[in-house]
């Protein structure tokens, strides 16, 4: 059996992509194979008709200098390493909410005008905002001055202890306590409780009693320090930018080449198999898929097989990717906004409108005087199931779907249907195929009260097959799955003999 690479990939999805580039530049050869003829999976671009659309994440963290973001500015670390210009422009508002009973509130770059807006609304529990705060900030100055690395890797593991024991003992027992047990410490007023659930909800698709503190404590400090930046071009210019840092330094990435079956022979994997029938072989293969398809679809042996609710599987997506008339955006319009309309349905189907206008950062992703809207809610494949293509069923349905959408959007943006140029729809069928993902699920999310590190991390039960992306370990959102792309490359570059220097 002739050796394609050391490594094999499958998938370009960033958590993919991030281990191929780390090695291929330490010298250990990487395959990657895509089955689309884009790179990014969840974190693309797509164009139509002068417009280039977010196919899904647009508020990216990351992309800090190391003054404000101590370790975690991962993007940054990664790109300067491999010699990779990715410009980007600063956001200064994460998440503008708007929530029922005419709450509004931009959770701003400033730490301080956001926590005086949200003592403003709640006086009664001014004390009881800054000490819940603190404990996301404390979690955020240990986990930023920490290399990252794989928790596997027991050198890795026993240098950070020793460097740093008292951070490593006060992180580890951090990971037992949830940011909703945290915040009931400190806070008891239902009306604020609700605003810290929809403020884990939107990135992690859980109330804040079921997110792990250490998680919180990265995304809503963060946004603080190294800030919320996006890439000049579009998210899919992360994707590309690994790319030509894995073909810079001697590697490939083969689009349009779906796996279907990853070999696997005595327990251990030794290759992949393409829907065209080629093999290929290496030393190792690291899946980027779901762990529900990396262990029901790709690997045959049933031994291996995942039960779905081993995991709470995340639902899909509804998006929507308007090209819209520059007017109807407002003067001093934020860009990303997250929509609930009431509370008892803010965590079901269909619940939360999620809203991003990167063309008020990027004009250039849209022709002159238009802007992109990309909305988005969360949906199941089962909803869409039952409707016929053949018969223009299911395009009715989408479109029909899409109206109701919009028209919830304009409460916060009036005129938003009279002003559409161009309209794309993604049901969960399209997401389910066009990221090769079971069911279009956002992935499996940890259940309530389970600690942070359950969460599957690298190596897997097949010997040689590693998993990479938001499967592992910390789990959904890109800056997460390039943490679990740096583990990943860690732990096999120090198998292969060449363990990475810490970024
Ligand atoms: C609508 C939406 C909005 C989001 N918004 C944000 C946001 O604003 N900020 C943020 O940080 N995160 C956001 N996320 C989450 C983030 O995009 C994902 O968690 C992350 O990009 C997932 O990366 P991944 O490496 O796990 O792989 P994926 O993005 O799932 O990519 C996997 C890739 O592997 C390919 N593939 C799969 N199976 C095979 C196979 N058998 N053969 C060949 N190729 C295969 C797929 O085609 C795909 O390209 C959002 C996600 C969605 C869906």
């Amino acid at each position: 059996m002739h050796k394609s690479a050391d490594v094999i990939i499958v998938g370009s999805g960033i958590g993919g992509l991030t281990v191929g580039a780390l090695l291929q530049q330490q010298g250990i050869s990487t395959l990657v194979f895509e089955q689309n003829s884009v790179p990014g999976g969840s974190c693309s671009s797509f164009s139509r008709n002068g417009y280039r659309f977010d196919a899904g994440a647009s508020v990216f963290y990351g992309f800090g200098d190391d003054l404000s973001s101590g370790t975690l500015n991962l993007h940054t670390r990664i790109f300067r390493k491999l010699g990779i210009d990715v410009k980007t422009v600063h956001d200064p508002v994460q998440i503008h909410y708007h929530l029922p009973g005419g709450f509004a509130l931009p959770a701003h770059y400033s730490r301080k005008l956001f926590l005086d807006s949200l003592q403003d609304r709640f006086p009664h529990e001014g004390e009881g905002i800054k000490k819940f705060y603190d404990e996301l900030e404390a979690v955020y100055d240990i986990l930023s001055s920490l290399p990252a690395g794989s928790l596997e890797d027991l050198m890795h593991l026993a240098q950070v202890g020793l460097t740093y024991p008292g951070k490593t003992f006060t992180l580890a027992m951090k990971t037992f306590r949830s940011m909703g047990k945290t915040a009931r410490k400190y806070i008891s007023d239902e009306e604020l409780l609700r605003f810290i659930d929809i403020e884990s909800y939107s990135w992690a698709l859980q109330n804040a009693l079921s997110t792990p503190l250490v998680n919180a404590g990265i995304c809503l400090a963060d946004r603080h320090h190294g800030g919320i930046n996006y890439p000049v071009g579009g998210s899919g210019v992360i994707a590309e930018g690994l790319v030509r840092g894995i073909e810079k330094y001697g590697g490939t990435v083969r689009y349009r080449s779906e796996v279907v079956e990853i070999l696997v022979e005595g327990g251990s994997a030794h290759g992949v198999k393409l829907a065209n029938g080629e093999c290929c072989y290496a030393d190792v293969v690291v899946s980027n898929a779901t762990v529900w398809d990396t262990f029901n679809r790709l690997v045959p042996d049933p031994r291996y097989h995942v039960a779905e609710e081993k995991f709470q599987r995340a639902p899909s997506w509804f998006q929507l990717y308007l090209g819209v008339d520059g007017s109807v955006i407002p003067e001093g319009f934020h860009v990303h906004h997250v929509l609930v309309e009431d509370w008892k349905r803010y965590d079901q189907t269909g619940g939360t409108i999620y809203f991003s206008a990167p063309t008020l950062l990027d004009p250039s992703l849209a022709p002159s005087g238009k802007h992109i809207v990309h909305l988005f809610v969360t949906a199941e494949t089962s909803e869409w199931e039952s409707f016929e293509k053949s018969n223009g069923q299911y395009l009715k349905a989408k479109e029909a779907f899409a109206r109701t959408v919009i028209a919830r959007t304009e409460k916060i943006l009036p005129g938003l249907a009279d002003s559409i140029e161009l309209q794309v729809f993604a049901t969960p069928s399209t997401h389910e195929r066009y990221l090769n993902r079971y069911k279009g699920s956002y992935g499996p999310l940890l259940w309530p009260g389970q600690n942070v590190l359950q969460k599957p991390q690298n190596l897997t039960r097949v010997k040689n097959l590693l998993a990479v992306g938001d499967s592992t370990f910390p789990g959904q959102g890109v800056i997460a799955v390039t943490y679990s792309g740096v583990s990943c490359a860690s732990y096999i570059a120090r198998q292969m003999g060449k363990p990475l220097a810490y970024l």
